[in-house]
């Protein structure tokens, strides 16, 4: 690594954004994200070097990555350590910064990989690495497992990443940094880091004055992702302080007056601006935190590296532009039911024969195939199109046939969840000879592309108001495939029925406390829709199912890209429009 280039990447024409993220799906032989956090922050970064935002981002190397989901027969997981060529990816720089952790000197190193855009433009990423011999070995592992470990492990991996970060970027020679982007709480500490900065250059001992604390305030965006309190980061006041130390724990009562420290608070109370993931998680966050004005910019996906071979020609041949910009896939309404049918038929063959190799499914291509796939979290429920099996297969006699797959990891601590993919079997099981059900193991960036684009029908089941935003069905949509969805999260926003796809229940439902009616009731609604208007759509008038999937991708496809949200970022949040443009 030639210190030439990073002095130029970061002189004056150098980024002016920083983008923090305990997760980043950059390469999808790279395991360094866990769900859809780090595949949002992975298609954030390759939007902005497409639209050649000066952007520079930093997150963690996860050296073992989060972990390979292995799972037997009876769909119990196993989890393994990622091992991973960081060498093939990465490169390493030469600079070296320090953090204090439980009051030990903690030095981190980091690796730089380079994300390209469609036009030339690039963002480089840093990758923390505490592996190094001057550590003591347990300071060693602290960037080696995503989410893995305990609660001090995780408080470690954030100061880290805060203030780590942000003292690499300052090696680094990043010295024009006018916004810094906390992509959930878990990079809040970066807060405190550039109040620290800020305290140095002045002589107070005693306090912190307001000035300051506005100057933090003026730099910082905070993106918030998750509707539920238990979902956000906290400490408790012994294992925080002992953690950061007297001083840094005195600089947090400049912030708020926490007894614990609450990532999410400390965000909040540090940020300029603030955004949830969609419009109705913007409204649910307002009123989870009164007297924080909370934004929403609603979520997207990176349409060209989530748009499979097969779509990728299509619209290369009737939509020559939409490679740098995905805004046009727009005019797919101008594309023929036939070519958008062989399409489909090419990505629905190639996944079929995958999971048929993969699992011995004995899966149908003339058959509607229904897929689910996403991290095994309880409030995503599963398992509830198999509420009432016997009407599921009742459906599939009378109306026409119906398959189904599934993939996903739960998080190694999470029972509910590994019961889920346990459950997901036995109904697999117990349909045998009436609906195939495959479970497909190790579910990751390749495996959702395929997934996406290879089903003729998108199922989400959340519970609401659990799902700020969910992604997986905007991959769905830039490949032609409408969703099936309860209204949550995004589809508040891209349900148009008949049109986009389909409603699971009619109304938009704010806070439900999880009950057994309440899995009934939308149970119920999912069967209603399946029988009444997607099977026999499917089987019956496969013209307007057709016209259907061509309005997912004009209508969803042209509008839930991350190139239509960061063009939001920028206006709304970093507020640089006039400054970016003059730089080009
Ligand atoms: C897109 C993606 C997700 C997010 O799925 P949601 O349905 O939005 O929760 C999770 N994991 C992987 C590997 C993905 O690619």
């Amino acid at each position: 690594m030639s210190n030439g280039l990073i002095g130029e990447v970061a002189g004056a024409k150098g980024p002016l954004v920083a983008y923090f993220s305990m997760e980043i799906g950059l390469d999808p032989a790279m395991p360094t994200y866990a769900g859809g956090l780090g595949v949002l922050a992975g298609d954030t970064i390759r939007s902005a070097a497409d639209l050649k935002i000066p952007m520079v981002a930093v997150t963690l190397l996860h050296r073992r990555g989060h972990f390979y989901q292995r799972l037997d027969e009876q769909g119990w997981q196993r989890e393994e350590p990622v091992a991973w060529p960081i060498n093939d990816f990465c490169n390493p720089v030469s600079q070296r910064v320090t953090v204090d952790v439980e009051g030990r000197t903690v030095h981190v190193g980091a690796w730089q990989y380079r994300v390209r855009g469609e036009l030339g433009g690039e963002v480089p990423v840093y990758l923390l690495d505490t592996d190094l011999p001057e550590n003591q070995p347990w300071d060693r592992t602290l960037t080696d497992m995503l989410y893995g470990g305990d609660e001090s492990y995780r408080l470690c991996q954030e100061i880290v990443l805060g203030f780590g970060g942000y003292r690499m970027l300052r090696a680094l020679g990043y010295g024009h940094l006018r916004r810094l982007h906390m992509n959930e709480g878990h990079a809040a500490l970066l807060v405190l880091a550039l109040l620290e900065e800020k305290l140095a250059s002045r002589s107070h001992e005693q306090g912190v004055p307001v000035d300051l604390i506005d100057a933090v305030r003026e730099q910082c965006v905070f993106t918030t992702h998750t509707p539920v309190p238990a979902g956000h980061d906290q400490f408790s006041h012994d294992r925080a302080h002992r953690a950061l130390g007297d001083r840094r724990w005195a600089w947090l009562k400049a912030y708020g007056p926490d007894h614990s420290l609450n990532m999410t608070h400390l965000a909040l109370r540090g940020s300029r601006f603030v955004n949830g993931v969609a419009m109705k998680h913007g409204d649910v966050s307002n009123s989870l935190f009164p007297g924080y004005p909370i934004h929403s910019i609603t979520n997207g996906v990176h349409a060209v590296t989530w748009a499979v071979p097969a779509f990728q020609s299509l619209y290369d041949r009737h939509l020559p532009d939409w490679r740098r910009d995905h805004l046009s896939l727009r005019y797919a309404i101008k594309i023929s039911t036939q070519e958008i049918w062989g399409a489909h038929s090419t990505a629905k063959r190639t996944f079929v024969e995958y999971v048929n190799r993969e699992t011995n499914a004995g899966f149908d291509r003339d058959v509607l195939t229904i897929g689910f796939a996403r991290r095994a979290a309880a409030y995503k429920r599963g398992t509830l199109i198999f509420h009432d099996i016997e009407r599921l297969a009742r459906i599939a006699e009378q109306v026409g046939p119906v398959q189904i797959v599934f993939g996903g990891k739960a998080h190694p601590c999470d029972q509910d969840g590994k019961n889920i993919i346990h459950r997901i079997h036995e109904f697999r099981d117990a349909l045998r000879g009436k609906v195939r059900v495959a479970y497909l193991a190790n579910y990751d960036m390749t495996l959702a592309k395929l997934l996406c684009a290879g089903v003729d029908v998108w199922l989400n089941t959340p519970l609401p108001p659990m799902e700020a935003s969910g992604t997986s069905g905007m991959k769905a949509a830039v490949n032609g495939v409408p969703s099936l969805s309860v209204l949550d999260g995004w589809w508040v926003e891209g349900h148009v029925e008949d049109v986009t796809g389909w409603s699971i229940g009619d109304r938009i439902e704010s806070c439900i406390e999880p009950s057994g009616d309440i899995d009934a009731c939308h149970a119920a609604a999912l069967y209603d829709k399946l029988e009444r208007k997607v099977l026999p759509c499917y089987y019956q008038d496969r013209e307007r199912f057709i016209e259907i999937m061509r309005h997912a991708i004009a209508l969803n496809g042209g509008f839930f890209n991350t190139q239509r949200m960061m063009a939001q970022y920028l206006h709304n949040a970093y507020r640089l429009v006039g400054e970016y443009l003059r730089r080009e």
